[in-house]
């Protein structure tokens, strides 16, 4: 775990991900592509397995072009799916509290960092279902913001979710870092704004973020 692009003592706000960084859990990532894939079948008139293979023919596209990964939004929007659709479908089938619960841990450890920093909440999820994502973890109440797909209609990596989200808490890009589990996602394109960003394998580096940020006894 390293902060990349700007000096610790910057540092005024933690913007986090969501999944893979607040939380782990296969099933429910599984879920989250597949109850949407079901859906694009639906609208595409086509089977779920050629729905499935016409997503992952555009992922592998994307590779074979040597483009970065991108979110699952904008591999929709070019199936033709426009994004009000494909946040209604995020918001009709995701309900986060069947699927995460209470961290303790997670709770105490963004309690100290709140001490510290303002916290915010970044994800490609419609903004409600990162709320209640962070209601079902029991930490809404250590962040300020939540900033989802729908207060932009754009996914990280595009930029304007992070310009969004530092102009909602009135800094600079300089004084923020953007915390997240995918280097494409959510790491290179903040440090292309000239934010600070902490890639993490998962929540267990959450947990000693306050160590390595240097808070103690706080
Ligand atoms: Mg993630």
């Amino acid at each position: 775990m390293t902060l990349l692009g700007i000096e610790a003592s910057a540092v005024k706000a933690l913007v986090f991900d969501m999944d893979g960084t607040l939380y782990e859990n296969l099933d429910y990532y599984r879920f989250q592509t597949s109850s949407q894939v079901e859906r694009l079948a639906t609208y595409l008139g086509t089977s779920q397995e050629e729905a499935y293979r016409r997503f992952e023919n555009a992922r592998a596209a994307r590779k074979a072009a040597g483009l970065p990964p991108t979110s699952m939004a904008n591999h929709f929007l070019a199936l033709g799916v426009d994004m009000p659709t494909i946040i209604r479908w995020r918001e009709e089938a995701l309900i986060p509290g069947e699927w995460l619960k209470p961290d303790q841990k997670l709770d105490e450890v963004l309690g100290t960092l709140a001490k510290r920093f303002r916290l915010a909440l970044l994800t490609n999820n419609p903004r409600s279902v990162g709320t209640a994502s962070l209601q079902a973890l029991g930490v809404e109440r250590h962040f300020e913001i939540v900033v989802g797909l729908d207060d932009t209609g754009m996914s990280k990596p595009s930029p304007e979710p992070f310009t969004a989200l530092c102009r909602s808490l009135g800094l600079p890009f300089e004084a923020c870092v953007s915390i997240g589990d995918r280097k494409d996602v959510d790491i290179e394109p903040a440090l292309a704004l000239g934010m600070g960003g902490i890639l993490v394998q998962g929540v267990e580096e959450i947990y000693s973020l306050p160590a390595y940020l240097g808070i103690r006894g706080l």
